[in-house]
């Protein structure tokens, strides 16, 4: 690991005019991933502001709306009464993911802010567009079993590893921003990005600014709704694919539906055509049947990923089904 300066920021002005100075500054939180990257190379940061200081740590409801601070802990959201009440996608897809000593280091803005797991950026032996932009691509030609079925592009064609994002952008979970210029607010479906001809770039923040906190607003979906995560083995391990998925059914009908897949596109990927092909139809197994059908028309697969497609369907169908509870 490369030497670097430490400093510990109090307040978000601290830590942006801290990250604005210098070129090769990186915010600290819980690094469960940064540190991860630093030690395999892939980033040599010249100076790191630790940022756990910072009071955005409260999950609170206003006028229904659902706060949650980006420096919460992942394990503190997943169990906090507001969360489990208001949003038992989010508790689930958080449990779904790491282990229990990771969820109690790991923080949400962190979680938002993780790289992907894609092997070939992890080894610094090989090409990587997202690594060194220019390189080339190990996985398109390489091992690509977990790679993406979704809008990936011919430079890159990694997966987005967070399993909480999955929830957040089923949920319509605002982004809440804080830079040199002020404040802002991004959709969450706008916050990460498809590789397109930038796969360097993983998101929509720059690099001056400071994620405080996610905004969730009130939503029907508190009783149907499941994340299912499928992977290679039971603990420590990122999908292969995930699903979230939440209904509001009454009279055996289907009134909205919120349908979002993890593991297959380089950001969270919401589905919302299968979405439509929901609503107004009963909860039966047919019926989700057909959208999953419907959510899986865009897929492109690689050489070693094309099981990915039929996984895909079935874990929707599966996730829809646990959800509606038939
Ligand atoms: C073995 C292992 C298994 C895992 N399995 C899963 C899994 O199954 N599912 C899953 O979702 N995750 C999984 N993770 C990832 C884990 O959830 C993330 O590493 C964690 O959420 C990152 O949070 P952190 O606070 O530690 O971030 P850090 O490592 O501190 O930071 C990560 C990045 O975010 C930036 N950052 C952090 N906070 C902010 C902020 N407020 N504003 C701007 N930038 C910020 C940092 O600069 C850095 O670039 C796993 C990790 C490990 C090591
Ligand atoms: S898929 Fe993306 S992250 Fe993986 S090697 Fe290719 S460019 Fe790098």
């Amino acid at each position: 690991m490369n030497q670097f300066s430490y400093v510990r920021a109090t307040t978000a002005k601290a830590a942006i005019d801290a990250i604005s100075k210098d070129k090769n500054a990186r915010f600290i939180a819980g690094g469960t991933n940064l540190l991860d990257l630093m030690k395999s190379g892939v980033l040599a940061p010249e100076r790191l502001i630790d940022i756990n200081r910072l009071p955005f740590k409260d999950i609170t409801l206003q006028n229904n709306i659902l706060h949650i601070g980006a420096m919460a802990l992942n394990s503190d959201v997943a169990a906090h009464e507001l969360v489990k009440t208001h949003h038992p996608l989010l508790s689930q897809a958080l449990l779904a993911g790491a282990s229990q000593q990771l969820r109690n280091m790991a923080t949400i803005g962190g979680n938002m802010m993780q790289r992907t797991r894609c092997s070939y950026f992890y080894d610094i032996s090989m090409p990587c567009n997202k690594r060194t932009p220019g390189s080339g691509c190990g996985a398109i030609g390489g091992i690509n079993r977990m790679h993406a079925i979704f809008g990936a592009s011919d430079q890159c064609i990694a997966v987005h590893p967070s399993d909480m994002c999955i929830a957040l952008v089923a949920l319509d979970a605002t982004v809440l921003i804080t830079g040199p210029k002020g404040n802002r607010r991004i959709p969450f479906g706008d916050f990460h990005r498809l590789p397109g001809d930038t796969p360097d770039k993983d998101n929509n923040l720059a690099k001056n600014e400071l994620h405080t906190g996610i905004e969730i607003p009130a939503s029907p979906f508190t009783k149907n709704v499941y994340y299912l995560k499928v992977r290679d083995r039971a603990s420590y391990a990122f999908a292969l694919v995930s699903v979230a998925a939440a209904l509001d059914i009454s009279n055996n009908t289907i009134r909205a539906a919120r349908l979002a897949m993890g593991g297959v596109a380089h950001k969270p990927w919401r589905l919302q055509e299968a979405e439509k092909a929901l609503i107004g139809k009963a909860p039966t197994a047919e019926n989700f049947r057909i959208a999953a059908t419907v959510a899986t028309q865009s897929a492109r697969t690689y050489k070693h990923n094309a099981f990915k497609v039929p996984l895909a369907q079935n874990s929707i169908v599966t996730a829809l089904q646990k959800a509606a509870a038939i």
